[in-house]
This record gives C-alpha cells, structure tokens and sequence, in this order.
C-alpha cells in the first residue's frame, strides 16, 4: 500500500514517515503544499495523510483540486479542536480526520480503516494496445512481459496512459510527475522519457511512445506508415 503524507512539520512528518514504513506502508512525504498536491495527482496512491496548514497550498485548496479527479482516501490532520476545521475538512470532501496531537496507533487505525473502504471502489487501469497498466497491484506489463518501472516512471506511464493521445509538454510532465517547475536547463524528463523508451518500446516492434518535436510526447497507437 502506497501512502502520500503532505505535513510541512520536519519532526511530525519524519515521524510519521518513520512510523508507516515500520508498518509495512511505502510512503512518500511531501513538506509543501504545490509539491504535495502534484504528487497527489500523479502518484498513484493508495490514500492520502494531509496536514490543514501548509505553505504554498493549504490543505483544504488540496483537497479540493484531488476530487475533482478522484476519489482516493483522505485523511486530514486538523488543528486541536479546531471543529471549524474539521466541519470544512469533512465538506470538502475529507474522509476522516485526526486532531493534533495524536497517538500514532490511532492514525494507523484510521488509515487501515480507509484503505479497506478504499479497496472497494475505483477502477484502475489503463491501457493503450497491449500496454496495461494497473495501479492497484502497481505492475505494468507489455504483451505478456512484466515491465519493471521505477516509481518516477511508473507515476510517467500512468499520466502518458491517462491522457493518450494528448501531446504533453515537457513542462506538464515536469510539474505533474516530479512536482518541480520546468526548467530547460535540467534534462531530468528527457532521460525519464529515454528510460521508459527503453522498457515499453524498445524490445517491441510497435512504438507507443513519441516525442513531437519542439512539443512534448505522446503516447498512441500511430499506423505502421505514420510512426
Ligand atoms: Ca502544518
């Protein structure tokens, strides 16, 4: 299981960190609201820990941008007895919250809790030819053949899948999938894009992955004489 933590707090978010990784979860921490809400949006996650007060984005802006497309498990962590908070947090569409502070076992149980409501909706795969990808069990395959991905070009491929056939700019990649904004002097999408080449096209004969020059990439079935 797969958990996103947004908490700017150094201590509480290595804590928590620490404490889910000890608990069997992959968790990936953010300490900043933009950062948080761009992982949350490509990351694949299995549900979500976020803080209210962040810099950058506060935790309910965050919320609202993550339902307009999904319907992943939130957990809010709210200020002592602020009910305003946690009355919003509930409206905006939160599944739960916790009030600082609390004791770990206890948002352990919330989360557990979440994830086996969460298991029951939600459709999640995508494929494009023989390309499949599923984000539940996390495995993309090619024809018969597992592909192994890092997390970075699993959280590519599935943005590219969930948009096939939309040109995507170097810049929307950049900022979707590392959280970062573009910057033309890094070349870290290139050789994301190049890595991930050498694993859903190379060894086949149809192509999926196109670079549109000057534009971005794409990812379709192009006709045999187009490609
Ligand atoms: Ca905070």
């Amino acid at each position: 299981m797969h958990l996103l933590v947004i908490e700017d707090e150094v201590k509480l978010g290595d804590y928590l960190r620490k404490g889910l990784v000890e608990s069997g979860f992959n968790v990936d921490l953010s300490r900043d609201g933009s950062e948080g809400l761009g992982m949350a949006l490509t990351g694949n996650y299995d549900a979500i820990v976020l803080d209210v007060m962040l810099p950058g984005i506060d935790g309910f802006k965050i919320l609202e941008a993550i339902r307009k497309s999904s319907s992943i498990p939130v957990l809010m962590l709210t200020a002592r007895d602020d009910v305003v908070d946690r009355v919003k947090g509930l409206e905006s569409g939160a599944d739960d919250y916790l009030a600082k502070p609390f004791a770990f076992s206890e948002l352990q149980a919330r989360i557990r809790a979440l994830l086996r409501r969460g298991t029951l909706q939600e459709t999640t795969r995508y494929a494009l030819a023989d390309l499949q990808l599923d984000l539940t069990t996390r495995k993309a395959t090619r024809g018969s053949k597992r592909l192994e991905l890092t997390a970075k070009e699993f959280a590519l491929l599935s943005l590219l899948l969930r948009r096939q056939g939309q040109i995507l700019p170097r810049a929307i990649l950049a900022d979707q999938v590392w959280g970062m904004n573009f910057d033309s002097e890094t070349n870290v999408v290139e050789v994301a894009v190049r890595r991930l080449r050498m694993k859903i096209d190379d060894p086949f004969d149809v192509k999926l992955l196109h670079t549109v020059r000057g534009m971005g990439y794409v990812l379709e079935l192009r006709d045999a004489d187009s490609a």
